[in-house]
């Protein structure tokens, strides 16, 4: 979360709520705004805190017109009727809501057997608020284990973690909280993700493990695990390092299993040992579920697990926080039981269809450059065409937010912060129609940014924002 400071300036005092909402005071014949900065003395009615509140809401964006987030924004009606019957169950009381964390036990199997498990029996795996979370856990596990294998040298010895200089932000979190050395590969001309080669040749005794990423937030490419997992198998040969992979399936690993099935990711590569997702991306769930799963309980070692016998029974867990909302979980199980595969297929196909035509459009333009197609995960990043000049993308995402469209523009890392991009992320409920009008604003745009002097907007980061 943001790290708020307390109040900045001072409540204004002479705000009056509008009569209409509720009796008037018999004095003044107008109710005084309850203050914003600290608690109210007293007590409201409900209606008119809850239309305050409501009123203040109102100005929030748009979240159709949002092509920043991965985030799900649009949930059936019956997925927020199960959430709301489900607000009261905490996650964590296992005794008191079996039949909650039974659906959470049912999601984990499915997701093993989506995942190629060898034995999906044999896979163990949790609810987590997001990928973040998961990613921390996994990192945890991966550093547990490497202190385990070389605990004659622990804690002398400062563990490392290999990954693309592309990864979200939560990988750079976990190597800050956990005291491990983040080895990040470079991007290099226009390889805008992991190199295999690169990866393997970070590696040392040192190693607990490498990262993979399908579906990099930058562009939305896909990283080739089963190239970087040949290349760890060689590495092994030529030094006996045994350094494990885990794929970071934020959100690849709810897009791959059902459109691109010839495509060897998971747990079918031997040395993926864990895997996560976030199933509030493409999994299609309101915000604040992920998964987590490991290959076989001996991935995840045993003394992380806790058995807390204070709720009632004794249920092993494996999170960083202890209550938690059980609705997410739920509307995940209804999810994946409404659409089953086919119905994920048709979904995710629709998505990476909209995706692709959009950037074979905006390819079309001629003012710009792809720098992936949305033919992975459905997201596509361009830039302006080397002879535009007379504007960049910051000023093209200054001037799309006055159409409504949130298109975040931002530069790429070390090696390439000379390249700067727009990137459109496609989820369910992008529509076609939808892409068109995205092309009309943008077609409508371009002859006024072309006439343009030069390139204007001088604070860039107030232009755009870059959502991970
Ligand atoms: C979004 C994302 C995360 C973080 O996931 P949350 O569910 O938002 O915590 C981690 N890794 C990748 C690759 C992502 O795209």
């Amino acid at each position: 979360m943001p790290l708020h400071q307390g109040q900045q300036k001072p409540d204004a005092h002479s705000h009056r709520v509008n009569p209409f909402y509720g009796e008037a005071n018999p004095v003044s014949g107008m109710i005084e705004a309850p203050p914003k900065h600290r608690l109210p003395d007293g007590p409201l009615p409900p209606t008119i805190a809850a239309q305050l509140v409501h009123d203040e809401l109102m100005l929030d964006g748009n979240s159709r017109l949002n092509l920043a987030t991965f985030v799900t924004t649009w949930m059936e009606p019956q997925a927020g009727l199960l959430m709301a019957e489900c607000r009261d169950k905490n996650m964590i009381d296992k005794d008191e809501y079996p039949r909650t964390a039974e659906l959470e036990r049912r999601c984990v199997s499915m997701l093993a057997d989506l995942w190629n498990a060898p034995d999906p029996s044999a896979a163990v795996g949790c609810s987590t608020t997001g990928s973040s979370e998961a990613c921390m856990l996994a990192g945890m596990a991966l550093k547990r284990r490497w202190a385990k294998r070389n605990a004659d040298r622990y804690p002398g010895a400062r563990p490392n973690l290999i990954m693309g200089v592309n990864v979200q932000v939560c990988w750079e979190k976990f190597c800050n909280f956990w005291e491990v050395e983040a080895r990040q590969i470079p991007m290099e001309g226009d390889r805008f993700h992991l190199d295999p080669e690169a990866a393997a040749e970070l590696c040392d005794e040192n190693t607990i493990g490498v990262v993979g990423i399908l579906g990099s937030t930058f562009d939305g490419s896909y990283e080739p695990i089963q190239e970087l997992c040949a290349a760890l198998d060689r590495l092994q040969e030529r030094t006996g390092l045994d350094i494990p992979v885990h794929v970071d399936g934020a959100s690849g690993a709810m897009v791959a299993p059902f459109i691109d099935e010839d495509l060897v990711w998971d747990f079918r590569l031997p040395r993926v040992s864990s895997i996560n997702t976030s199933g509030h991306k493409y999994g299609l769930v309101y915000p604040g579920v992920g998964w987590a799963l490991w290959r076989t309980a001996e991935e995840l070692p045993e003394e992380l697990v806790f058995r807390v016998n204070y709720l009632g029974g004794d249920m092993p867990t494996f999170a960083l926080n202890f209550s938690r909302p059980g609705a997410q979980v739920v509307a995940q199980y209804y999810t994946f039981l409404r659409l089953g595969r086919e119905g994920y297929r048709a979904v995710q196909q629709t998505t990476r269809d909209v995706a692709r035509a959009l950037a074979e459009r905006v390819d079309c333009m001629g003012d710009f450059r792809l720098i992936t197609r949305g033919d992975e995960l459905p997201v596509f990043a361009f830039t302006t065409a080397p002879e535009v000049t007379t504007y960049d993308v910051f000023d093209v995402s200054r001037r799309m937010r006055e159409s409504g469209w949130l298109l975040p523009a931002y530069t790429f890392p070390e090696n390439r912060e000379d390249l700067s991009v727009l990137r459109v992320v496609c989820r369910n409920g992008f529509s076609s129609d939808l892409a068109d009008l995205f092309i009309e604003d943008l077609t409508r745009l371009l002859p006024e940014l072309r006439r343009q002097p030069h390139p204007l907007t001088h604070d860039k980061d107030a232009a755009t924002s870059f959502h991970h």
